[in-house]
Parts: structure tokens; C-alpha cells; sequence
């Protein structure tokens, strides 16, 4: 199995989600949200393929991240090849956060969305809106996306934002891996 990527795994993130992370690239966006940060992501030709084996070996080898990061692009186009990066992770005990401009209540009805959503942990979801950008928001651009705890939405039936991350920024706690850290 092959999935489009549009660079290498890129380590020591600390922007695309809680503590230190790896993030996955994808190519292909339908989305085409105006003023998108990462236009050249997508082209659903664009980039180039990568041998998920290679890439479950990267993820095994990797060291001092708390977890992978999906995004792109939007992963939820490639659902099964990243289901595979995202097992894996599990495997080897790093968190995954996924960003994508489907909505929640949109992933849960495709089956194969759904399967993915199951090995995320954290949700990043929606469209970015230029007019409701800010960027006071946590790990997240437009006020209209939700950063969800995944396990815990599926099991109460609605949508469960995190708490801490639904405000503005609090500088002083951008970047803290103590205790209260959410995974
Ligand atoms: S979903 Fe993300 S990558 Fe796709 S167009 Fe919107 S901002 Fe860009």
C-alpha cells in the first residue's frame, strides 16, 4: 500500500498539536478554503507516493515525540493508508491528532472515515474561514474549527471539545508537558 505525501515525516512540532510531534503531510485537498496556508498540498497528483512500510518504520524509529500529527492536505482523503500510520503509532504509544476540513458529523457517516476516526485521538475539524480567522486560537486558524476529543464524542453521541483548547491563548500555558497535559 502507497499513500501521496507532499514532504518527509517532519519531527519536533510543537504547533500541530499538544507536546512534541511528528507531522504527516498528505496531498489532496478538495476543499480549496480561501487563503488556505498550504495551497501546494492540494493537487491530488501532486507530491509523491510513499511505501507505508517505509513509513511504519520511521514511526517505529522515532524518538522523544509524544505523538503523530495527520494533515495536509486533508488526511481523511487517504482514510486507510493513514489508518496504518495511525495504528502503528498506537502501537509504539504515541498519540494522533488528525486535522481535516470535514466535519465530525460528516467522517462518522463514511465508512471508511469512520475507521479512521477510530484511531485518532484527538480531531481537528472544518474548513478554514478567512473571516472568522484568528490567531489567538489553539492549534487551530479559524474560529469555526473544533480541536474534539474523538473517544469521547463517539461515546456520548455529540461532539466533545476539549475545554482548554475552545478559548483564546493563554501564553503562558502554550506549551507545558505536566500534569493536566490532555493525553
Ligand atoms: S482543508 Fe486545510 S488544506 Fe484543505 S483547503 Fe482548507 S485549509 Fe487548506
Amino acid at each position: 500500500m502507497q499513500i501521496r505525501l507532499a514532504s518527509t515525516l517532519q519531527s519536533d512540532s510543537i504547533v500541530d498539536g499538544e507536546g512534541i510531534r511528528t507531522v504527516i503531510w498528505t496531498q489532496g485537498c478538495p476543499h480549496n478554503c480561501p487563503f488556505c496556508h498550504n495551497p501546494s498540498t492540494h493537487d491530488f497528483q501532486g507530491g509523491f507516493l510513499e511505501d507505508i512500510d517505509v513509513l511504519k518504520k520511521q514511526i517505529d524509529n522515532l524518538k522523544g515525540q509524544d505523538g503523530i500529527t495527520l494533515s495536509g492536505g486533508d488526511p481523511m482523503v487517504q482514510p486507510l493508508e493513514c489508518l496504518e500510520l495511525a495504528k502503528e503509532a498506537h502501537k509504539v504509544g504515541l498519540n494522533v491528532w488528525c486535522y481535516t476540513g470535514y466535519l465530525f458529523e460528516d467522517v462518522i457517516k463514511n465508512k471508511k472515515m469512520r475507521a479512521l476516526l477510530d484511531e485518532v485521538d484527538v480531531l481537528v475539524d472544518g474548513k478554514f474561514l478567512i473571516d472568522q480567522l484568528s490567531l489567538d486560537l489553539y492549534y487551530k486558524g479559524s474560529k469555526n474549527q473544533r480541536v474534539i476529543d474523538v473517544k469521547k464524542s463517539l461515546e456520548e453521541g455529540s461532539v466533545y471539545e476539549i475545554p482548554k483548547y475552545k478559548g483564546t491563548k493563554i501564553f503562558k500555558q502554550l506549551y507545558k508537558k505536566e500534569e493536566g497535559m490532555f493525553i
